[in-house]
């Protein structure tokens, strides 16, 4: 019935863990995925989700369904974390819950497509590579904008307002909040207070994936400035969220998508279609994250314990950022590394060529995406060292 079905290729980034696996080297390192690893390499539960869900199992609640928007508490407390509470009280806004980020971006494409007058989205130059995927099989098409510039290993900031300015009124374009997948690289506020005035003068729609608040500087307010400054600004973004990174929940699937609007029937009226596109979908979001996030978004001591946690994980990356440059130093290196203390976020953006992550994975059992990006996270003490030797082995000239 199926035979002509073929195998399809496996997911660039997810495929990656399967090949490390497979491996019998014992000194193997995974740099490829994106999920947060403790000192010692393994997987971490934050110390506030295990309270949180002790409380919440406490309870005894119902295992009922959510609404089609999902949970009420999550929704606000989710826009309240990403706008900050003065701005929350000032919007019109229509949240639902999403599956995590990548639900949030879906509904966003799905949204577009019904409703925008030019279902087209603009991506940065480098992105991350299920971007178009989502959009695309929502039925947005997508097109790009410079972002990177690969011989500085920077920001292209002139060509970036370059392009934006010359998108038609109305366009679409994606912007990372903060912490760019794959680069590390981010504006810095006054490019953020300039990026605005483009969109302003332009009239662009600007579509934020906020995937790593609090996750990129330890400080929530400071990783969110560039989308509250839009929204100070009068502009009205739409907004993806997602819980994976910032809450280490990434299995549990909490996300969600926003879309400012100009007045509160404007709000009720896009809420309405949100849950339309929804229903069909899956229905409703699942309880069972979103109740752990409310609790500790809603719960000033775990709120607290919680914006430690985040100082911890960030903290942590940006000592192995350090540890890389000085170690690859060590190792003989005389190249500037100097842009890997610059980045922010989980990873590192090597400029290394596809040559080289080849070489490093036959040669040294070391596994990262193809265009060179080295997922922090999965650093420790033990591998960082042997990570720098082959890095300046293959990179040597
Ligand atoms: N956007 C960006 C830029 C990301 O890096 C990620 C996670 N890799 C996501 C969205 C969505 O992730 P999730 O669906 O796990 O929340």
């Amino acid at each position: 019935l199926w035979a002509g079905v073929p195998e399809g290729p496996a997911d660039p980034i997810l495929g990656l863990t399967e090949a490390w696996r497979k491996d019998p080297s014992p000194a193997k390192i995974n740099v490829g995925v994106g999920a947060y690893r403790d000192a010692n390499g393994k997987a971490f539960v934050l110390p506030s989700v295990r309270k949180a869900e002790a409380i919440i199992a406490g309870k005894n609640l119902d295992k009922e369904y959510a609404s089609i928007e999902g949970h009420a508490d999550f929704r606000s407390a989710a826009l309240k974390f990403a706008l900050g509470k003065d701005l929350f009280k000032d919007v019109h806004a229509a949240t639902v819950q999403s599956i995590s980020g990548t639900g949030a971006l879906r509904l966003g494409g799905e949204f577009l497509r019904r409703f925008h007058r030019k279902p087209e989205v603009a991506l940065p130059d480098r992105t991350w590579p299920t971007h178009d995927k989502i959009l695309n099989a929502a039925g947005v098409s997508t097109s790009s904008y410079r972002y990177y510039d690969a011989s500085t290993i920077s920001l292209n900031f002139k060509a970036m307002v370059e392009d934006l300015t010359q998108r038609a009124p109305g366009s679409a374009v994606l912007l990372h909040a903060c912490a760019h997948n794959p680069t590390g690289i981010d504006p810095t506020q006054a490019q953020w207070e300039e990026l605005a005035q483009v969109f302003k003068t332009q009239k662009l729609l600007p579509f934020f994936d906020m995937a790593y608040q609090g996750f990129a500087s330890g400080d929530p307010s400071r990783d969110a400035f560039a989308v509250r400054h839009f929204v100070q600004q009068g502009l009205h973004p739409i907004l993806t969220q997602s819980f994976a990174k910032n809450m280490g929940l990434y299995g549990e699937r909490v996300g969600a998508f926003t879309v400012l609007c100009e007045t509160a029937a404007e709000a009720s009226a896009v809420l309405s279609q949100l849950k339309l596109i929804i229903r069909p979908m899956y229905s409703s979001p699942p309880i069972n994250g979103a109740r752990i996030a409310t609790h500790i978004l809603n719960t000033p001591e775990l709120t607290a314990e919680w914006e430690g946690e985040l100082k911890l994980m960030s903290g942590r990356i940006i000592e192995m950022r350090e540890t890389l440059v000085k170690e690859l130093k060590a190792a003989g290196s005389t190249k500037n590394w100097d842009f890997i203390t610059k980045q922010i976020g989980m990873f590192c953006y090597s400029g290394m060529t596809a040559k080289h992550v080849q070489e490093l994975r036959e040669k040294h059992s070391i596994y990262m995406t193809s265009d060179g990006r080295i997922s922090m996270v999965g650093l420790t003490h033990a591998n960082v060292g042997a990570l720098a030797r082959a890095m300046h082995a293959v990179t040597k000239a």
